[in-house]
């Protein structure tokens, strides 16, 4: 293949456009936000369970708390109207008093049963209460955390997308200066070894560093300066300059 040497030399400018895309390419691969979002999400969405698992263990201790606190209601309204049958005077048997007493007693004992259990439950749901504020708590903080990262993430992300914009804009620019066939060379071989042409500088590929012999160096001084030469080593372009060393 034959290419005028400033065409060849315009291959270089491109490589090194297309080494600054590929390196934002890999920045935007490998933001730090990425990893940080990725663990901020595994630990909100672990938190987030655990918050639901707590209000449904505090809605259950309130609803036992409600049910435990009528039944003491309703041991003291029993107990309340025996009080009241008895202080009425209405009942006059000695058998019938004895009995309401017995039951006066009986039902105050077992009032203060209940209301033992109540306070139990109490405890209990302040306890489960507590959890659920804290587990809120720092799910928000999480959430918060999260938030900010992806703020972070999405205005590096349009960062490199305005930067990769630009110099895709020059290397269309570049491209447009180099012949068809030669450009279509140096992508084919862009795509299969990341890098499509190098210089050859001091007698050394600058893509894969080495050396080249002297017979490589005498056949490339004996080639035409149109030749498109590759190097034998990495297969790519390789593009002699003032600094090649011939
Ligand atoms: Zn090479």
């Amino acid at each position: 293949m034959k290419a005028a040497p400033e065409a060849q030399k315009r291959l270089l400018d491109l490589a090194e456009l297309d080494s600054v895309i590929d390196r934002l390419a890999h920045r935007r691969r490998t933001l730090p936000e990425l990893a940080v979002i990725d663990e901020k999400s595994k630990l909100h969405a672990r938190l987030a369970t655990q918050v639901i698992e707590a209000e449904t263990e505090a809605g259950d201790l309130a609803r036992e708390q409600t049910k435990a606190e009528s039944d003491v209601e309703a041991v003291r309204t029993r107990a309340d109207r025996d009080q009241k049958r008895l202080d009425s005077g209405a009942v006059t048997s000695p058998r019938d008093l004895a009995s309401l007493q017995s039951e006066i007693v009986s039902l105050h004992k077992r009032q203060g049963d209940l209301e033992e259990v109540v306070l139990e439950i109490m405890e209990r749901r302040e306890a489960a209460d507590t959890k659920v504020t804290d587990l809120v708590a720092k799910r928000d903080e999480v959430r918060a955390e999260l938030s900010a990262a992806e703020d972070r993430r999405d205005a590096a992300l349009a960062e490199i997308e305005k930067e990769t914009g630009e110099v895709q804009g020059r290397r269309t620019g570049v491209a447009g200066e180099i012949p068809a066939d030669l450009l279509k060379l140096y992508e084919k071989l862009r795509e299969q070894y990341g890098v499509g042409a190098a210089m050859l500088h001091g007698g050394r590929c600058q893509g894969c560093k080495v050396a080249l012999s002297i017979a490589e160096m005498n056949r490339i001084k004996a080639a035409p300066h149109d030749e498109v030469l590759r190097c034998e080593e990495c297969r790519r372009i390789l593009v002699r300059t003032a600094e090649s060393g011939l």
